[in-house]
């Protein structure tokens, strides 16, 4: 059987855990390619208007896969933590995808509730039923795919350049090259390491988020509010560039917050949807690193 498992979205997330599970069950896995102008132009075509760039990007991605596989991996995310909540397209994204293309093979698209362990194997039992009915070997195939998923570092803590600056955002567009138009080799080859919000502890975004009055209720925008405070407090990082989806709602409530608490710590937000320009992109990168330069070269260098 073959399964096809769309580059988008959350695939940085769980692509590991993926591939392994299905391929512990005997399944053949293709992955859609890297996003490109084809699969964006794709994307744009099938979704609505309305949705963030990317939503239009992961359609393009299924689109690729679709005449290319037995099924299409579309885990339907309701949360992923108990009580806090993720963005609402990720619930609706199977009727979304369904609706917007034709001729789509089977989906997989058992919800998962929790990232528990207990709620991961429910989704586990669900979704390899696709492939085979022995629950023990889906079991045991979930156990060896949470083993490769736990081994597997993530992010990027660069420590070899003299400046940093610390990518927030949706790992969707932290990690799409295309999306965010290579910033992270822009940067380094301005003499610049990366750091991603995702390298920040746990209980050091989880302290920050205890001292607000009202906690946000969404995960994403928990993590990096959480992890931008502590980055600005503990000099991780010369400054904070926040990748930002345009209409993006837990994006324009989470900028908010951290420009609240950080002061004057060096900060941009980096808009991006289909229309953004790499010229106007680069501009600002520009001028956002020599700022960075220039505070260094005053003794404002916080590390
Ligand atoms: S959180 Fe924002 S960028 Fe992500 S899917 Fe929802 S609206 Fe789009």
């Amino acid at each position: 059987m073959k399964i096809g498992v769309p580059q988008g979205l959350l695939y940085s997330k769980y692509h590991i855990f993926a591939k392994a599970f299905f391929e512990e069950l005997g399944a053949e896995i293709i992955i859609s390619p890297d996003t490109n102008k084809r699969i964006l132009d794709e994307g744009v075509h099938s979704c609505v208007d309305e949705a963030c760039l990317p939503m239009k990007v992961f359609h393009g991605h299924v689109s690729w896969l679709k005449d290319k596989c037995d099924a299409i991996l579309i885990p339907r995310f309701i949360g992923i933590a108990e009580k806090q909540y993720i963005c609402p397209m990720f619930c609706g994204l199977i009727e979304m995808v369904s609706n917007n293309i034709t001729g789509l093979p089977v989906l997989i698209d058992a919800p998962i509730y929790s990232l528990k362990n207990d709620k991961l194997s429910e989704w586990a039992q669900k979704a390899g039923g696709t492939v085979t009915r022995d629950k023990s070997r889906v079991e045991a195939a979930f156990s060896e795919a949470m083993r490769m998923y736990r081994s597997a570092a993530a992010g990027y803590n660069e420590s070899e350049y003299p400046l940093k600056i610390a990518l927030i955002g949706h790992v969707y567009n932290i990690y799409d090259r295309f999306i965010n138009m290579d910033i992270k080799n822009k940067l380094n080859r301005m003499g610049f390491g990366i750091v991603t919000f995702d390298t920040i502890d746990r209980q050091c975004i989880d302290a920050e988020i205890d001292k607000l009055f009202k906690k946000p209720f969404w995960s994403f925008a928990r993590e990096y509010y959480g992890a931008a405070v502590n980055i600005s407090k503990t000099g991780k990082a010369d400054g904070i560039i926040y990748l930002s989806s345009f209409s993006c709602g837990v994006d324009s409530v989470v900028i908010e917050l951290i420009q609240s608490e950080i002061g004057d710590f060096p900060f941009m937000v980096l808009k991006l949807d289909e229309h953004t320009g790499e010229a106007g992109t680069d501009t600002r990168i520009e001028a956002f690193a020599d700022m960075l330069k220039r505070r260094c070269r005053l003794g404002n260098h916080l590390s």
